[in-house]
């Protein structure tokens, strides 16, 4: 038995007791923080018929509600701030401070609130003599959202934000290893909300493959690994769901030989390294010119150096441990391979002593392709620091992966570093940053990281169907 604190799921506008609950541990220090409730088939059924209930009358309502509704949830979110960045931190890992809890919600409101401001008008595409012929944006109906544990409230808002705003409803599942920060959001969401609108059911044997194929979910928004977006393109066919897909990355940065290294190691540094390499978009293979390699590996140790990693309660502590056992053990793996594959570690290398899944930023020199830490896509404090001399054969290495969310070019001259950008298939280049994405700039990859866009007026747009009115004259 535990006293521990039990979280619930939230459906058809009321909380939902599991029948089954597990243990959820902070992956700190060990101990249980919550207990989960474990979400059944039966509870994804009630939960979608709620929310196909919900959407007619959500779908009916003006423009300006909708906006406003979204104004309201960024207010919701706002006002409990404290206690999910506290939740989050305690679940998920990261720190509350720096780049961590607080800015995930921060980003939460920001994204809420831009969301709201979009603007999706009816377009007149012909008036003439013969017809007058509109476009108007309408909702697919009922949303299927799948969340990853790496950001795990920012991508839940992500999926909702559009979703509401453009007229559907949702359901939410969010990823076994982030259930509780989830449910608590998604609950305060939701009862800010027409009962059944947002709905959240908890992981449990088969649940988020019923969501993927049931007949009355109209839409998935999937993000995390490749592997699992082909699956749930494959379970989606036969009711044809329309897909938006954020899967993986390996991005790659290439370095050009005119670069001030003392200049750039913050911002690569923090490209690779933001939520401890747990981030989709994060630079996770760096390619570095002969000419300034070890001037590069050199600034990089500097900055981390002085980045203090630790419990994330802790507000000293820029990094937390990694998330889970999962990943953690393929960070292990992929470390302690290196120095037969032939690299060199020069910072960090093996986990630390003690409780807590920490592993320290871990910098391996004289990296190769075919290297694993290269190949695959580590998610997690170790970057691989690749030298080139020609800068053709960095680029063909770059883009040698089925993986292209986003890449990044350093250089002092911009003109070249766009020249390069061009060459580079992603679906985001940077030039002297890597990583920032924004509720403006729509954001997906190329080839397999990717199936759609997200964000802004096109990320928008994909949360709806076109219906034209043909009108002769
Ligand atoms: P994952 O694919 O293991 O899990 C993601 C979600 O899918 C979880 O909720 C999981 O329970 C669910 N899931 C697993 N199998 C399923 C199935 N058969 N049917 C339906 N749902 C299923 O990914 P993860 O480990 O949580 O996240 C890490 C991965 O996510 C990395 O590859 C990372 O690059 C990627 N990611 C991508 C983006 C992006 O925007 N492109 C953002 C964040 C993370």
């Amino acid at each position: 038995m535990t006293d521990a604190a039990q979280f619930h799921m939230f459906i058809d506008g009321q909380v939902t007791l599991a029948a089954e609950t597990r243990e959820v541990r902070d992956p700190a220090s060990g101990d249980v923080i919550g207990l989960a409730p474990v979400g059944t088939r039966a509870d994804l059924d009630r939960a979608v018929a709620a929310a196909k209930r919900a959407q007619t009358a959500w779908g009916k309502q003006p423009d300006d509600v909708r906006a406003q509704a979204c104004r309201k949830l960024a207010e919701v979110i706002g006002e409990n701030s404290a206690e999910l960045a506290e939740l989050l931190t305690r679940e998920q890992g990261k720190p509350l401070k720096g780049l961590g809890s607080e800015f995930e919600l921060g980003g939460c409101v920001a994204w809420m609130n831009a969301t709201a401001e979009l603007p999706l008008p009816v377009e007149v595409i012909q008036d003439d003599d013969a017809a007058r012929v509109e476009k108007h944006y309408v909702p697919v109906g009922v949303i299927g959202s799948i969340t990853p544990w790496n950001w795990p409230l920012l991508i839940a808002i992500w999926h909702i934000a559009p979703s509401i705003r453009a007229g559907n409803a949702v359901v939410i599942k969010p990823s076994p290893y982030t259930t509780l920060s989830t449910l608590r959001m998604v609950e305060l969401l939701a009862r800010a909300l027409p009962a059944g609108l947002l709905n959240v059911v908890a992981d449990g044997e088969g649940v988020g493959e019923a969501l993927t194929t049931h007949p009355d979910v109209d839409k998935i928004i999937f993000t995390g690994s490749t592997e699992t977006g082909k699956k749930i393109m494959a379970a989606a066919a036969p009711t044809l769901k329309r897909l938006t897909l954020e899967m993986g990355g390996n991005d790659a940065g290439i370095v050009l030989p005119d670069v001030d290294a003392k200049a750039v190691a913050e911002g690569i540094f923090w490209g690779a390294f933001i939520n401890n390499g747990q981030t989709c978009a994060a630079l996770k293979r760096l390619y570095v010119h002969d000419k300034v390699y070890d001037e590069v590996c050199a600034a990089l140790t500097e900055v981390a150096a002085g980045v203090p990693m630790g419990n994330g309660l802790d507000e000293g502590n820029l990094l937390g441990p990694i998330q889970n056992q999962m990943q953690f053990d393929k960070v292990t793996r992929l470390a302690s391979s290196a120095p037969g594959e032939g690299g060199r570690v020069i910072v960090g290398g093996s986990p630390q002593e003690g409780s807590g899944y920490f592993f320290p930023i871990t910098l391996v020199a004289d990296a190769k392709e075919g290297m694993a830490c290269v190949d695959e896509e580590q998610f997690g404090p170790l970057l691989p620091i690749i030298r080139y001399t020609d800068v053709a054969e960095a680029i063909r290495q770059a883009n040698s992966l089925d993986v292209d969310l986003a890449a990044s070019v350093w250089s002092k001259d911009t003109d070249r570093a766009q020249e390069i950008a061009e060459q580079l298939v992603a679906g985001t280049v940077y030039i002297n940053k890597h990583g920032e994405v924004a509720p403006h700039i729509p954001f997906g990859g190329a080839r397999y990281s990717s199936m759609g866009v997200e964000f802004g007026i096109d990320g928008l747009k994909s949360c709806a169907n076109i219906k034209i009115y043909n009108i002769a004259k």
